[in-house]
């Protein structure tokens, strides 16, 4: 049986992965960095019904020694990096930490393959954010970075860390540079839960307003579940190599909105209203991801439209506000 570590196993695509990977017939280990709230930590793979099913293992990102010991003591044949400080929001305001553990992070993780288990396959958790202020109309891998947050800078140095790991060492380290993907598990700060949580509190006379940010930006999402699987695909290549991973499809946050609106049968325009402080201070205005080479390599391809997962993340909400109500 084949074994794999996931950093970050406690956030969306984490729990994802590892149910995939169990089903596949993998042992799962999971770095889980200590935390005083460990009795609900596990919520996202409990929700999946994998926390039974995993090791969780104490480490933290920017520990390397911990890290050196869990892949000295576990010996994975494959390694994902997922942890992050994963909210490019936060990231103006602590980029330091975000660069630490989103960027430096990353090369902890791989200095830890490289000197206790090179023979592991690696896969960093790149992000289409890197694109920034996009330098061509669709992104694919040969278009060039131009970050646009503290959180895109710190994850442009993992990616190319990645790259030059590939090619220094000659690790199987493969950069997935992922377009946002999202799911009834993703955090409540990212603007598609935080508007199907805030769909299922005004339909149930929970809240009467939801304040968002900047309407006009578009995004590429796909589901999260899609996503990973597109991430270990990638380790099945006999070569490591970069990819993209999107939809081809992209929306404003406005039209999302009424979508998922629509969802519970509400009419947007009566409760959205928009604040200030909640724009960026630098955005990344359109993204539009090409996924040809996922698609023809890897035989990826993205199996949920955008309404059929805001459907999903919307029941999901109105469900647990209502559990919440019960008590
Ligand atoms: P989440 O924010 O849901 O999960 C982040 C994970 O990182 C959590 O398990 C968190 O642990 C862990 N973590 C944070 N800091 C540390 C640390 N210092 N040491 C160990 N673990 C730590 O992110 P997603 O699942 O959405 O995303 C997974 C990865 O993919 C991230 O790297 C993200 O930046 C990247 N990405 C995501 C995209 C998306 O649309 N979802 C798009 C492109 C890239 P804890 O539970 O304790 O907070
Ligand atoms: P990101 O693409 O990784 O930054 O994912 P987010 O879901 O955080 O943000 C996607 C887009 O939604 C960005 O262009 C944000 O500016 C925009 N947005 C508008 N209102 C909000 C909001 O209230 N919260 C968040 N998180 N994003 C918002």
């Amino acid at each position: 049986m084949p074994t794999a570590l996931i950093t970050g196993i406690t956030g969306q695509d984490g729990a994802y992965l590892a149910k995939l990977l169990l089903a596949e017939g993998y042992t799962v280990v999971g770095l889980m960095r200590r935390s005083a709230s460990s009795d609900v930590i596990g919520e996202r793979l409990r929700w999946l019904g994998v926390l039974d099913h995993v090791q969780l293992v104490d480490g933290n990102l920017t520990d390397l020694s911990s890290l050196i010991r869990i892949v000295q003591e576990h010996r994975p044949d494959e390694v994902y990096n997922l942890a992050a400080q994963s909210f490019v929001a936060a990231s103006w305001r602590q980029p330091l930490l975000t660069g630490t553990v989103t960027g430096l992070g990353a090369a902890n993780m791989l200095e830890a393959v490289r000197i206790a288990r090179p023979e592991a396959r690696f896969y960093q958790a790149s992000s289409s954010e890197m694109f920034g202020r996009i330098q061509a109309e669709r992104q694919n891998e040969h278009t060039p970075f131009y970050p646009r947050s503290p959180y895109a800078v710190a994850k442009l140095y993992a990616h190319w860390m990645t790259v030059n790991h590939r090619e220094s060492f000659g690790l199987h380290a493969s950069s997935g540079i992922l377009f946002n993907h999202e799911s009834p598990l993703r955090g409540i700060e990212f603007v598609t839960r935080k508007v199907t949580d805030g769909v299922a509190r005004i339909k149930l006379g929970l809240a009467r307003e939801l304040a968002l940010g900047n309407l006009d930006a578009k995004r590429d999402w796909g589901h999260a579940r899609d996503y990973v699987r597109a991430m270990w695909l990638m380790l099945r290549q006999d070569q490591p190599d970069d990819y993209v991973v999107a939809t081809g499809r992209s929306v404003t946050i406005r039209d999302m909105v009424a979508i998922a609106f629509g969802c519970a049968g509400l009419d947007w325009r009566e409760h959205v209203t928009t604040r200030q402080d909640l724009i960026r201070p630098a955005e990344v205005d359109v993204l539009l991801g090409d996924a040809t080479k996922a698609r023809e390599r890897l035989g990826w391809e993205p199996s949920v439209t955008l309404e059929e997962m805001l459907a999903e993340m919307v029941e999901a909400d109105l469900a647990r506000h209502r559990a919440r109500q019960r008590g």
